[in-house]
């Protein structure tokens, strides 16, 4: 009876079936009771987090969530009902963990997640489950468990596949670590572009809850490492292994994500005109091209992008090898970083005055908007081919 010192008779009664397994047993059931773990996002991943972490008797439960439920939410974030419709989702959220096991913890917050708030969050905790559904929101969350060094347990679906990895652990990759770049902001569709199969984010939220409950007792074999990917159309599961890149800007050697930064920049989402000071204009950059105080203009697209470099001076360096090659600008002149389009330049911008270069500037645009403004200066009209 020592053994089950400090659990009561209900929580014997209600946890017994792990107290027979030995790989948790009192010891595993005490490390539950004592984990703090942070859900970001109650949709349809966070809603297997919240409901199994919950019933399995973790101590407390932190969830961040700005959204209300929509009845559309309704088709597979089933820790809501039909009568929460219009309800904040941390608010119904929190009700159906507290039904659920009115002994766990739950603290929430329905605001956004952003750099000034995640690392006094997320540090609070013990273990972070993203159950987020957009990039900026995944970046932020890992640069802010890496930072924090807090485990993070992640997973990501869209229509009939699934994925699911465990980062930031001792020895382990980090999320920048599989994927360094952002994709492209217009190649990724959301749930609600793309759809979704509503019993495949339940699946995926319980493998992160499973993830979560052996990271705090230690039992089995995580996944870190490994990036599961499930195919749910042919019920085929396939694992890659994932190393942790000595190269990573957020987890290796020589890092260069040190604080925060503006993740809806880097992921080249919302509105370019609410950040301007990063972005220099077509027009503006020709005004002062030819001046006394020119800028070096640095050119980030691969070599095979470039068939004539527009810009005699630049120094083409493509936006992958810009971390390792800082020391080939000149830190004393402006800088521009170009691209095609205006995304990976800003990337280049972000990386460029988190390593000192504060002026750094990114072409608006990129070279399509260079040259279809180019008009009246002679420049031949961009070759779509090359694009
Ligand atoms: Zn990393």
């Amino acid at each position: 009876m020592n053994a089950l010192d400090g659990f009561s008779h209900d929580e014997l009664l209600r946890y017994s079936r792990h107290f027979l397994l030995p790989q948790v047993g009192v010891e595993g059931q005490r490390r539950l009771r004592d984990a703090s773990v942070l859900v970001v996002g109650a949709g349809g991943l966070g809603t297997p987090v919240l409901q199994y972490l919950a019933a399995a008797g973790v101590g407390k439960l932190g969830v961040v969530d700005f959204d209300r439920v929509e009845l559309s939410n309704l088709q597979r974030q089933v820790i809501h009902r039909t009568a929460d419709v219009g309800r904040l989702k941390v608010d119904s959220a929190r009700d159906a963990v507290r039904a659920l096991n009115p002994d766990v913890e739950v603290i929430t917050w329905d605001d956004r997640l952003t750099s000034a708030n995640a690392l006094e969050r997320i540090g609070a905790f013990d273990v972070v489950v993203d159950g987020s559904d957009n990039f900026p929101t995944r970046y932020l969350v890992n640069d802010a468990c890496v930072l924090t060094g807090t485990p993070l347990v992640s997973a990501a679906i869209f229509r009939f596949e699934g994925q699911a990895s465990v980062f930031v652990t001792a020895d382990g990759p980090c999320y920048r670590c599989l994927h360094p770049e952002p994709p492209p902001p217009d190649l990724v569709p959301s749930c609600a572009e793309g759809g979704v199969l509503g019993v495949l984010p339940g699946i995926m939220g319980s493998i992160e809850a499973l993830e979560a409950i052996k990271l705090i007792t230690g039992a089995g074999e995580g996944l870190a490492g490994r990036l599961l990917l499930l195919d749910a159309l042919t019920m085929k599961v396939r694992e890659v292994a994932l190393r942790r890149d000595p190269a990573c800007p957020a987890c290796g050697e020589h890092r260069t994500v040190t604080e925060l930064i503006d993740y809806e920049a880097f992921c080249g989402v919302g509105s370019a005109s609410e950040r301007g000071d990063d972005e220099i204009e077509p027009g503006e950059l020709r005004s002062v091209l030819d001046g006394d105080g020119a800028p070096l203009v640095v050119d980030v697209r691969q070599p095979h992008e470039i068939a004539v470099e527009p810009f005699p001076d630049a120094l083409p360096i493509p936006l992958d090898q810009l971390a390792e090659r800082l020391a080939e600008i000149d830190p004393h002149r402006a800088v521009v970083a170009v691209c095609q389009r205006g995304q990976r330049s800003r990337r280049a911008v972000e990386l460029l005055r988190a390593a000192g270069f504060g002026n750094a500037k990114s072409l608006r645009g990129g070279m399509q908007k260079w040259e279809a403004t180019s008009g009246a200066a002679g420049r031949p009209p961009a070759d779509a081919a090359q694009k």
